[in-house]
């Protein structure tokens, strides 16, 4: 791989169609923010309707050219595999192009990028067996069968916070299964995706089977949406473009899956170690500076060790060292935008107003070093209920509401109350009140004395407004293809 962070610097990057990388018609590019100083560091092509029509044409192009569609299955899956090996050879570099570009740990990054690889092997395992079925039918001499096969070009559209990481839950079945692929990355970090557009191409892939559209959401993503040649979206991001893009697929009647928001539960009980829970709630919502989708920002506690887990959630979270994403020491970076900064302060203004109070963090940190980039300090509110803006706003940011309850009813009722439901997490000892709770809960995963804890091999996804449809696991073999019945009269 050719791309690092030296090259990136002060460099103009192109898109990526039809296997060249090529500067977009308009001859617009975007700056790329750094987080840590709020400085432009490199640009990315703004692609327009016509370069997304091209990306879709190569894409659509190399699902019907035979050097795809009649390769075999043994081959496709040689060549995820290698991808993946591609991956892990370029780990180090991947995890420092993403921490430069959205801000997150270093480490973190470093764990997801070494982790890829494994993900593209799993699903390279699914080439070869992508298996149909027999039916009886009500006639001896007639046969009758489903046929499996992948859908077409599948259009994707992945956020900022880990893209790529994101990107290869549904790209790796994708290619496994015989698909073609438009990428449209965040316009907040597409370097990461453009760097992996380069493995793509080193490890042998046709031209076109992957495509590489960057550029705003409301140009390149819209264009991209109403796109009628896509077979099927797989959108990551918030609810709000969730509901836009499911809105523009609807009218080619284009299927979707959503990964969309979420403001999830954590739930405390007194007779769990209080330690043990406060560090698992700390790093479930505090992680990545609270921009995780699954981020466990409402926490609801039995009333008889509120006040000593609220004390011990206070000091931990004081002990959360906010600092350089790229410093070893540093438990929490900057928020990846200034908007996004300025969001969660409007929401920690409108907690206080709303009567809640400030416990722990509530401000920018203070010091010199920090100044320049959009940091908030990890912080803990009390006094909250759960009908205030910023219990059920997901903020994408280092802020917990902490709430006592009284009884299991009364929990499950604070737990579900949210138009979201992507995860929850429940700390207690007694093995039926965590199975009634995964019962109860609304929410696509749920955690038990753990929470973030994930694996490529199992589905996730949301219910109610946190999106619809599956990725990881066998799941995937079903999002990614499609069936045909063949009826023969013999
Ligand atoms: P976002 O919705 O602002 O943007 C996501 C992507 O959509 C970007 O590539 C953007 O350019 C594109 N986009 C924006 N407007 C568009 C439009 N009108 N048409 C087409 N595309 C458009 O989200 P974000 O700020 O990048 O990411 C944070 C959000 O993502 C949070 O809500 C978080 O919970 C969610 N998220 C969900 C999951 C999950 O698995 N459920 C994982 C990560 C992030």
């Amino acid at each position: 791989m050719k791309t690092t962070v030296a090259s990136l610097e002060g460099s103009r990057q192109n898109l990526f169609i039809n296997g060249e990388f090529v500067a977009p018609k308009s001859g617009q590019y975007i700056d790329s923010f750094d987080p840590t100083s709020g400085r432009p560091w490199y640009q990315f092509a703004e692609a327009g309707a016509e370069d997304v029509r091209a990306a879709v044409e190569a894409a659509r192009s190399a699902f019907a050219a035979p050097a795809w569609r009649r390769m075999t299955q043994t081959d496709r899956g040689r060549l995820v595999r290698r991808l993946a090996e591609l991956v892990l050879d370029n780990a180090d570099e991947l995890a420092l192009i993403e921490t430069r570009d959205n801000g997150k740990l270093l480490k973190e990054m470093q764990a997801q990028m070494r982790a890829m690889p494994d993900s593209y092997t799993y699903f390279a395992g699914m080439a070869d067996k992508l298996l149909g079925d027999t039916i009886p039918v009500n006639k001896l001499d007639m046969l009758n069968f489903n046929l499996r096969e992948p859908i077409g070009v599948v259009g994707m559209i992945t956020p900022w916070n880990s893209p790529l990481m994101l990107l290869t839950g549904t790209l790796a079945p994708c290619l496994a299964l015989g698909n073609t692929v438009v990428v449209k990355p965040s316009e907040h970090a597409s370097a990461s995706t453009l760097a992996l557009a380069e493995l793509i191409m080193e490890a042998g892939f046709p031209a076109g089977v992957v495509n590489v559209v960057t550029g705003t959401g409301a140009v390149a993503g819209d264009a991209l949406t109403r796109h009628p040649g896509i077979a099927k979206f797989v959108f990551t991001g918030s609810t709000g473009t969730g509901r836009r893009i499911a809105a523009n697929a609807a009218q080619n009647l284009i299927p979707c899956s959503m990964e969309l928001g979420g403001k999830s539960p954590h739930v405390v009980f007194g007779d769990v170690d209080i330690e043990h829970a406060v560090n698992g709630v700390v790093s479930g919502v505090f992680a990545a500076a609270g921009q995780t989708c699954v981020a466990g920002s409402r926490c609801f506690v039995e009333a008889s060790v509120y006040d000593r887990f609220v004390e011990a959630l206070v000091e931990r979270t004081r002990r959360v060292r906010v600092g350089l994403p790229t410093l070893e020491e540093t438990d929490i970076g900057p928020l990846a935008l200034s908007a996004q900064l300025a969001k969660v302060e409007t929401y920690v203004a409108s907690g206080v107003r709303q009567g809640a109070s400030i416990a722990a963090g509530g401000r920018r940190p203070q010091t010199a070093e920090l100044a320049g980039g959009w940091y908030f300090e990890p912080t803990v509110m009390t006094d909250a209920d759960n009908g205030m803006d910023f219990m059920q706003e997901e903020l994408f940011g280092p802020v917990i509401g902490v709430i006592p309850f009284s009884s299991e009813d009364e929990m499950i009722r604070l737990a579900n109350e949210t138009r979201y439901g992507l995860a929850s997490g429940i700390w207690t000892r007694d093995i039926n009140r965590a199975l009634r709770f995964a019962r109860n809960v609304e929410a696509g995963t749920v955690w038990i004395n753990t929470y973030r804890a994930s694996s490529f091999m199992s589905a996730n996804g949301g219910f109610k407004e946190s999106g619809y449809g599956r990725r990881g696991g066998f799941d995937a073999m079903e999002e990614f293809s499609r069936l045909k019945n063949v009826v023969i009269d013999y």
